[in-house]
């Protein structure tokens, strides 16, 4: 026999058993984001590297190790380890700043990071995920908020926490960076490598390591000092108040983390986070914040925008197991014909129909029939001859006789 290919490290089947969650989590997202005049775009999976060299930023893990990369025709490809890029480029490209602001995008579909793979971590995994673009007042920070938290709720996940924090802008931004530098250097090298090379270029994102003794360092009082001090420009410590205001309005609760930097160069502003105390350590379900300066950094005309991405398999694993769906009815017939032109004509009515294929005895249809179906549809010689069927609800045994034609008034969907 042939040696078995197995499925890539990182990577996954969704089964049959288990898509039914997917399809749940999908049409929730369509409602919710529709609520709130969200479009769904699609864009693909391949781009041009430089779209995230640029987009996501050089000093990410994203970009630095984690990307799908290959050369086609001389050209640098990478499939998305992300979507905001993409859909920056395509904002970008399709001239959508000449539409009434604000521009309002979500997304669904698989993503790609080269990642050890763990519990919650893959490697071509899925994320949904609603940009914003055009509005720079905080009341678009609350409604991306309160849209991810209406989704959640939505699928049945209210138990979650919502974290919240500014990273103020460039320009107050530069001082807290280089204040923040001053007081860890003196521990530099009792860092983690990783800490040690993100120090120069992007030392906000120490703030973000989990390596405990890292942390331990960081928890000393004058970095502490530092982390919690009150950085911001009068514009940005405006927009955060005002944003806390609108949540606080709507009743979203959530707390404050200072440390919450999020791994990615164009956060401006707000950054927020949503973590489940159920998943274990990769405990984000979503992630978001706002990127002012991405689109002018992408070519496009100055557009502040925010947004949020969230991770479909670690949404999935916390939903409750459902029974699976029913087929509306399975016909039992010893009569091939008549059972396949019946079954066309109720699922021409929009029933979902399975038959017999291969002709077994009665009792064994039956017995299939109330595994799969709600009904079994009875096509025995008699009914055949008088145009009728059996109908046997198999919740609880009863029986009745109708007309064929009249089949789909006795089947509730
Ligand atoms: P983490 O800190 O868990 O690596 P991240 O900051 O890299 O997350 P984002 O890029 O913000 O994650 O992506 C948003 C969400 O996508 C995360 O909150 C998580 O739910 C999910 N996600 C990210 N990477 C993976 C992965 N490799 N496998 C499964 N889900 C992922
Ligand atoms: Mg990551």
């Amino acid at each position: 026999m042939a040696n078995i290919i197995k499925v890539l490290k990182g990577t996954k089947d969704i089964l049959p058993q288990d898509v039914e969650k997917w399809h749940f989590v999908e049409e929730n997202a369509l409602k919710v984001f529709s609520s709130f005049g969200v479009k769904e775009i699609r864009t693909p999976i391949i781009e041009s590297t430089d779209l995230f060299q640029r987009g996501v930023g050089e000093t990410t893990d994203i970009v630095n190790k984690e990307m799908y990369t290959f050369e086609k025709s001389d050209r640098s490809i990478t499939l998305r380890p992300e979507n905001t890029a993409g859909v920056v480029r395509s904002y970008i490209e399709n001239g959508m700043h000449r539409l009434p602001a604000p521009v309002k995008l979500w997304y669904k579909g698989p993503m790609f990071r080269y990642e050890r793979p763990q519990a919650g971590r893959q490697r071509q995994f899925h994320q949904v995920g609603v940009e914003m673009f055009g509005v720079s007042q905080p009341s678009a920070d609350a409604e991306i908020i309160l849209m991810a938290e209406n989704f959640l709720k939505s699928i049945g996940l209210d138990d979650l926490d919502v974290e919240i924090n500014s990273l103020g802008c460039p320009k107050c931004r530069a001082v807290f960076k280089e204040n923040l530098k001053n007081v860890i250097r003196p521990y530099l090298n009792d860092l983690c490598e990783d800490c040690q090379s993100r120090f120069e270029k992007n030392p906000l994102r120490l703030l973000d390591c989990k390596v405990p003794t890292c942390q331990e360092i960081f928890s000393k009082p004058e970095i502490q000092k530092v982390i919690t001090s009150d950085f911001l420009c009068d514009e940005c410590r405006e927009h955060y108040i005002q944003l806390k205001k609108y949540l606080d309005e709507l009743n979203v609760k959530y707390s404050e983390n200072k440390h919450l930097v999020r791994g990615l160069d164009y956060y401006t502003r707000t950054v927020f986070e949503i973590k489940s105390n159920n998943l274990g350590s990769q405990n984000a379900v979503c992630g978001g914040g706002r990127y002012d300066n991405l689109v002018s950094e992408l070519g496009g005309e100055p557009t502040p925008a925010i947004g949020f991405a969230m991770g479909m398999e670690r949404l999935i694993s916390l939903l409750k197991e459902k029974e699976s769906s029913k087929l509306d009815g399975y016909i039992v017939s010893n009569d091939t014909t008549e059972a396949l032109k019946l079954a066309q004509e109720l699922r021409l009515q929009g029933l979902n129909i399975e038959i017999d294929l291969t002709n077994k005895k009665f009792t064994k249809q039956l017995e299939k029939a109330s595994k799969l179906a709600k009904y079994a549809i009875i096509l025995g010689e008699d009914e055949i001859k008088e145009n009728k069927v059996s109908i046997k609800d198999l919740s609880n045994g009863n029986q009745v006789s109708a007309e064929r034609s009249e089949c789909i008034k006795w089947i509730e969907k």
